[in-house]
Parts: structure tokens; sequence; C-alpha cells
């Protein structure tokens, strides 16, 4: 073995000793190395995508839109391995533990950004760009102040301190922000009433609140907020006239901005709602955002094609729900109907939630799953709903399935008949995260021939690192120590509710 080989190899066995327990043996993990540099860098972040959910959008653009992903075209091509997602003290991460790791280089405890538990900060890779001189985008279809933004630029021991890290996007001054989180900025919305649309302009920025204004605007640093949370889901963005960019659009916006900067940029761009989709157990929902990643993927693609001295490194942060198709029928040959399916689902769950309101009855929820979701209920399913939103009663038992009502609305729809498939044969181990690994991909010029393996989330910091020339290490925490401080003061997850809501 080389020196170079050794060294790498200790630094691996280093990051393993940060593994939760029982992991520290863990299996053999790669450090890849570019050995070249560039001068643009884009993060695509798939929130919660899993490879059941890859596998679910290829079929169906395969069986229904007569094509193949753009996914799968360049996972063929180039370069893909798998990363382990566990946090500092759990297998199951969420999305700022993640962001962390691939923003910081170090493992941190579910639910702080760029921080450690006993509160001492991490500098995000996307802050020591811009001290190099980078130019800076967040684009996303959350709240611009979510997780796996925020995470990459900010510090913030509360993921959920929305409204502070709005103020702390301020004070960065990245270029471009695109999103969702109107409540964060509108002084009519905020608690303290404070104007961050205001203070943005003050500060250079033209700020677009509609895709009308996103294609007029000729500013070239933008902060862009088109809804009140999070972006709503492509499938009612395309089938229920719900009027907000999509999330190709606003990279569109966003690149042009950025490339004009002199000496480069770094964006990350999520796919954010995948994650939220899974949370519900709804399968049009993540079908139609990963469909919409897909076209935004496209773009960045085409993108580096035309700037070769551009790295792009697609990842998933953690695999959400994990909604399978499974066999179904004699010989599975029912499967693929589940596929087909899909095809009459045009709405999420969250906008039949806005249609029914609080207070339907059976028929009004027949009939919104029969026009929304292709799906018949019986009297018995259809009133399983109504409880759901009325009296808040939900299906099914256990602690698995928290995201509610959604998650009873997904199980009132469930396959019932194997043999002669009328509804999506998808299931879905819980409305959690879960802990498998999940898909990382490079693109960009010189690369067809590296092999990425199976690789720590922490080692997307240092191939960012790499491809820049920005090279720092955070402070490192053991999960021990971490152990210890959480003790006496429980920073970290709510409700699993609360954390993508
Ligand atoms: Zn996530």
């Amino acid at each position: 073995m080389k020196r170079r080989d050794l060294l790498k190899t200790a630094a691996l066995l280093g990051s393993l000793s940060l593994a939760p327990k029982g992991l520290a043996q863990g299996a053999p993990q790669n450090a890849p190395a570019l050995g070249r540099r560039y001068r643009n860098l884009i993060v695509f972040v798939y929130d919660g995508f899993s490879w059941e959910d890859y596998a679910i959008a290829q079929a169906y653009a395969r069986r229904r839109l007569g094509r193949t992903l753009h996914l799968e075209r360049l996972l063929a091509r180039y370069p893909s391995g798998l990363i382990n997602t566990y946090s500092l003290t759990s297998y199951v991460t969420e999305s700022s533990a993640a962001g962390n790791a691939f923003s910081c280089g170090v493992k941190t405890v579910n639910g702080g950004l760029a921080v450690h538990a006993d509160g001492t900060p991490l500098k995000p890779f996307f802050a020591a760009a811009k001290e190099a001189g980078k130019a800076v985008g967040l684009v996303t279809t959350t709240t611009v102040t979510h997780a796996t933004p925020a995470s990459f630029v900010i510090s913030n021991k509360d993921r959920n301190a929305e409204n502070e890290i709005a103020e702390q996007y301020l004070a960065f001054g990245a270029e471009v922000y695109l999103g969702g989180g109107d409540r964060f900025f509108n002084p009519e919305r905020r608690p303290d009433k404070k104007d961050l649309y205001g203070a943005f302009q003050k500060a250079g920025y033209g700020v677009a609140r509609t895709l009308e204004e996103l294609r007029a605007s000729n500013a070239s640093r933008l902060l862009g907020v088109f809804s009140d949370s999070h972006v709503p889901y492509e499938v009612d963005r395309r089938f229920q006239g719900v009027k907000v960019p999509s999330l190709k659009e606003m990279v569109q916006a966003a690149l042009p901005r950025l490339a004009s900067y002199r000496n480069g940029f770094v964006l990350q761009v999520e796919a954010g709602r995948i994650d939220h989709a899974n949370h519900l157990n709804d399968p049009a929902a993540t079908l139609w955002d990963v469909l919409a990643a897909d076209e935004a993927l496209e773009l960045l693609t085409a993108f580096v094609d035309q700037h070769p001295d551009t790295l792009l490194i697609l990842v998933s942060d953690h695999a959400t729900g994990v909604g399978a198709l499974y066999g179904a029928g004699r010989s599975y040959l029912e499967s693929s109907a589940g596929i087909d399916l899909l095809e009459g689902q045009k709405a999420s769950f969250e906008h039949m939630q806005r249609v029914l309101g609080n207070n339907p009855d059976a028929a009004q929820v027949k009939e919104a799953f029969r026009a929304m979701k292709g799906v018949s209920l019986t009297d018995e399913e259809a009133q399983m709903v109504v409880e759901a939103l009325t009296k808040k009663v939900y299906r099914p038992d256990g602690v698995r399935y928290g995201i509610q009502p959604a998650n009873t609305m997904s199980w009132a729809m469930v396959q019932r008949n194997a043999s002669k498939p009328d509804r999506p044969n998808i299931g879905w181990s819980s409305g959690q995260h879960t802990a498998s690994p999940v898909i990382a991909l490079l693109y960009g010029q010189g690369l067809r021939f590296l092999q990425l393996g199976l690789m720590d989330n922490t080692h997307i910091f240092r191939l960012m690192g790499e491809a820049l020339g920005i090279r720092y290490q955070n402070p490192v925490m053991s999960e021990e120590e971490a152990l210890e401080i959480l003790k006496t003061r429980p920073v970290g997850m709510r409700h699993p509710a609360d954390v993508w809501a």
C-alpha cells in the first residue's frame, strides 16, 4: 500500500469511529478524490429520496411518459455510489444533521444547523466559498430558510428558528435565494413585524413573489419567495392550477445570475419536498416531485456541458417513508399496474385537505378521492378519512405513522385486492426517515472513470473542498461527548411531525 493510501485509510478509520455505537467496525468505505479543480460547484440535494422512489419514477417515465429519466441516463454513464447517512447519535438522520455532514464535513446531532450539541459553531462550506470570492445561491422547493439550504450557509442551534434564519440570510448576503416561506419575510406575518423584504431591497436585492415577477426581474441579486410556507407540490402545480414557479424555473432564474460573477459560484439546489411527500405517504406527490427534480437536473447538466469548469454533485440526504412498489399477482404479473394507476392521481393529500377542509362528509371524501386520486373508496374507508379529518382519529395504529391526517388518507387507499389491482401496489415502511444508504452522483468534465463506491456523507464536504481548492477542518465531537451534553441540555429533534412541517 502506498503511503498516500495508508494516510487515507487512517483518515477513513478516524471518521468511522464517529459512527453511532456498534458501527465503529463498520463496512469499509471509499474516500475517492476528483484529481482536478473546478470553478463552479452545484450541489443538488434530493431530500428524502430513496432507491424505491427512483424505481417508481423510472418505471413511470418509461411506461407512461415514453422516455427514460435523465437521472437514469446519468447513472448509466457517470460516477455514482452510495452514502451512509447516520448522524452522530442516530442511525436515522434528519435533514439538518445530514446537511451538516455535507456542508461541514463532521457528524452532528439531529436538529441544529452547522453547530455541535454544545453550541460550538461550525463553518459551513458555502460560507468558506464566499470568503474565497464565490457567488452563492440557494434554490429550494421548501421554505428557503429550511434545514438543507440553511445548513450550507449559517449556524443556528435550532433548525426551526426560521424567522431568525431569514435575518441571518440577510447578513450572510448570498446572491440568490429562491424558495418558499413568505411568513418569515413578510412584516404582516412575522411575529416581530420586521419587514425583511424591505430590508433585502435596501441591501440591493430584487424581490420576486410570483412567477411573473421572477420572469420579469433583471436584478443581479435576487430574493424570490413564492408561497406562505413550502412551495406547493409539483403534482398540484401541474394538475390543480396552483400558480408557483417549478423547480426548473427557479434554477433557470438562478443560473445566469450566478454565472455572471467573475470568480465563479456555488449553488445548492434542493428538491426538498420529495421528503415531505414521503412523510405523508403520498405516492403521486412523491412521483411528481421526483419528475420535477429530473427536469431541473436536465437543465443543470446542460449548464455544466456549456460551462465545463463546473462540477455537479447530486446527493440524497436520507430516505423517507420508503414507499416501495411491491410484487402483485401470480408471477408478479400485476405489479406494473401500480405504475399505470398512478396516472389517475392528480393532487397531493395536502391539496385534498385544503379542498375538503376540517368537516367533510363521507360523500365529499369519496368524490375527492375519485377525482384527485383515481380511487373509489368503500364506505368504511371514506369514514376512516372523515374521522381523521374531523375527530383526529388516525390509522393505522402505531408510532411509525406520525404524519396525520395524511398517513390515514394514504392508509385508506392501500391496495386491497392483490389478484386484481385497482389501486397502486405501493407499501410504506413508515411516515418517518429511515436508515438506508442513498444516492451520490457526480457530473462534470474528467470524471467518467472515477469510482465512488460507498462513502460516508461527510465525504461530500471533502469532494466540494477538493473541487474548489478550499480546505479546512471543522471541530470533531465524539458520540459520547454529544450524548453527555444531550443529557443535560436536550437540544435537537422535536416531535417527528415538526421536523419537516
Ligand atoms: Zn432531509
